[in-house]
């Protein structure tokens, strides 16, 4: 598996190119900077590539359940790595499908892995008291793909995707929100907005595996033809659960 190595984002978990200017400022990347997540923190398992991709693909599309318990356990690996730092007590929250999406898939995978890794981590560290809330975040309409959308229009794209169904249940609570897989954060961002809004005290991110949005001159993640820079190796498909594309837009998406 594709581990995560070298400096990274103290907030979303992306590799940065340069180690911190300082032992004690914690590194933040150029798109955190600009533009602070509402999250915390967002911490992954493990890349997007190889055979990490090939198991969740296997498990999304596939329905390749054996696959799910294995998963699981690597996303409490994950969410073992908050904490020195993150509230032991938390209200685990899945990134919701929108119910078209749930009709044509038969299961949320987000929803799926935090069960599993749930699991595991009642066995393995008895310390964190994490309490799945399954049905507290709700996605309110179907997005479209954010591949060759402008910053303005990826935030639009967005925009009152999610709403809590029970603010009261939120409210004051530290929340884990879960999601397969982190891509550009937008859908993190957004949903942690919606959680933020109803009250919540605080949202961290755990996922199985992040898209690195760092990349290498002459390598292209856009599948957008406007691309002018895509050149070099193949252009690698990186979809998220929600069929947002990965983009090596560097802007930041929610700058308000
Ligand atoms: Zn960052």
């Amino acid at each position: 598996m594709n581990l995560l190595a070298g400096p990274m984002c103290a907030r979303c978990g992306d590799s940065l190119d340069r180690p911190s200017v300082g032992p004690s400022a914690a590194p933040v990347c150029r798109v955190c900077r600009l533009a602070p997540p509402p999250f915390v923190r967002a911490v992954a398992y493990g890349l997007y590539q190889g055979r990490m991709k090939e198991a969740i693909h296997a498990f999304k599309y596939g329905r390749l359940h054996p696959a799910a318990r294995e998963l699981g356990r690597m996303l409490a690996k994950a969410i073992g790595r908050m904490s020195a730092e993150a509230p032991r007590d938390m209200l685990v929250v899945p990134v919701p499908l929108h119910r078209s999406k749930l009709a044509q898939r038969g299961f949320n995978q987000a929803r799926s892995l935090a069960q599993h890794a749930l699991g595991e981590l009642a066995k393995s560290d008895p310390a964190w008291k994490l309490t799945l809330a399954g049905s507290s975040l709700m996605r309110l309409r179907e997005t479209q793909s954010q591949a060759g959308l402008s910053p303005r229009e990826r935030r639009l794209n967005l925009r009152g995707a999610f709403a809590v169904s029970d603010p009261g249940a939120v409210a004051d609570q530290h929340i884990l929100l879960i999601d397969d897989i982190l891509t550009t954060g937008a859908t993190a961002r957004a949903a942690a907005q919606a959680l933020l809004k109803a009250g919540a005290a605080s949202v961290w991110v755990a996922t199985l595996a992040r898209a690195q949005r760092s990349f290498a001159p002459g390598q292209s993640f856009g599948e957008n033809p406007r691309d002018s820079y895509r050149a070099g190796p193949a252009p690698v498909e990186l979809l998220s659960s929600d069929g947002t594309h990965f983009s090596p837009d560097p802007l930041p998406f929610y700058e308000e």
